[in-house]
């Protein structure tokens, strides 16, 4: 028996940046992103054998060629000397990261502190940076220890990468609070993230699973978190790329029953098909022999 995670795989913003990308290939011959569009490589592949292009920086991306914003976004600057070197740009950006951006310009520009909490290595983050025309009244911050640290400020608004846990906002929000005569605080928290992983404590909660079989791309930040998590309840997992990994690993699935899947934010609905086509093909194969 195989049971499927709730919420598993592409994310609305992840799978509307796919979605262009696809679409966008079958006018044009070439595509470019800068970055890598998803943390999936067998997607990356598809797409690359369709004509994607990964350039990166904007500066490798050639005049008049077609490239697409992925998720995170980008700076506001890239945006323009792309536009201005006449290449053709269509912003995916997802709309939850584009609230974020909007907020950091807006407030920046009425004279706040910006204080972001999250990564500030992470894209989505010095995109939303590059949204604040006057960098030196932004700044990022990474958790609680951070927060203390943040200078006074007449007015400062605390905004948050959209992978952030609501109970670490509200904590920094109540360190800034002493900070600043005026805090205004932008909840741009996406659910997707917290949906998935409330998911993988619900699939193996709530039901009786011998095991997890996680697919998701090694290198995806979110599919470890799940990894984490399921871990953290005590259950075995099993992590995958694909239906190839899947049957390397089918002496894994002996004697397992009831499976749980599961799958991350970057993970595309094709290959979540293709390995759960392989585990029934595998438990098939068993019942064969048993008979
Ligand atoms: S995780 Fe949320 S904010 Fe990020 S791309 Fe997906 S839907 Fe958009």
């Amino acid at each position: 028996m195989i049971i499927m995670a709730e919420h598993a795989g592409f994310c609305f913003g992840v799978k509307r940046a796919v979605d262009a990308i696809s679409d966008a290939l079958k006018d044009n011959p070439e595509v470019w992103t800068i970055g890598l569009p998803i943390h999936n490589p067998q997607e990356v592949s598809r797409l690359e054998a369709m004509g994607l292009r990964v350039a990166g920086n904007d500066s490798e991306i050639p005049s008049g060629a077609k490239v697409l914003i992925r998720a995170h976004g980008e700076p506001l600057e890239v945006i323009e000397r792309l536009r201005a070197r006449g290449v053709d740009v269509e912003d995916m950006t997802c709309p939850f990261v584009r609230k974020a951006q909007e907020k950091a310009a807006m407030l920046s520009q009425e004279g706040y502190h910006v204080v972001l909490l999250g990564d500030k290595n992470h894209p989505e983050i010095k995109g939303i940076l590059g949204h604040v025309s006057d960098k030196d009244s932004a700044q990022v911050i990474a958790d609680e220890n951070e927060a203390s640290c943040v200078n006074f400020h007449a007015k400062t608004a605390l905004i948050s990468q959209t992978t952030q846990r609501e109970e670490r906002l509200e904590r920094i929000a109540g360190i800034l609070t002493g900070k600043s005569s005026e805090l205004r605080v932008c909840n741009t928290i996406c659910k997707a993230t917290a949906q998935r992983q409330e998911a993988v404590r619900e699939l193996v909660r709530n039901n009786h699973v011998d095991g997890v079989v996680l697919i998701g791309g090694k290198s995806s930040a979110n599919t470890g978190k799940l990894r984490d998590i399921l871990e953290s309840e005590g259950v075995n997992v099993l992590w995958v790329e694909d239906e190839k990994e899947t049957e390397a690993n089918s002496g894994w699935l002996s004697g397992k029953n009831a499976l749980g899947i599961a799958a991350g934010a970057s993970t595309p609905e094709w290959l979540i098909d293709r390995v759960k086509e392989r585990i029934s093909l595998i438990f098939a194969r068993r019942q064969d022999r048993k008979a």
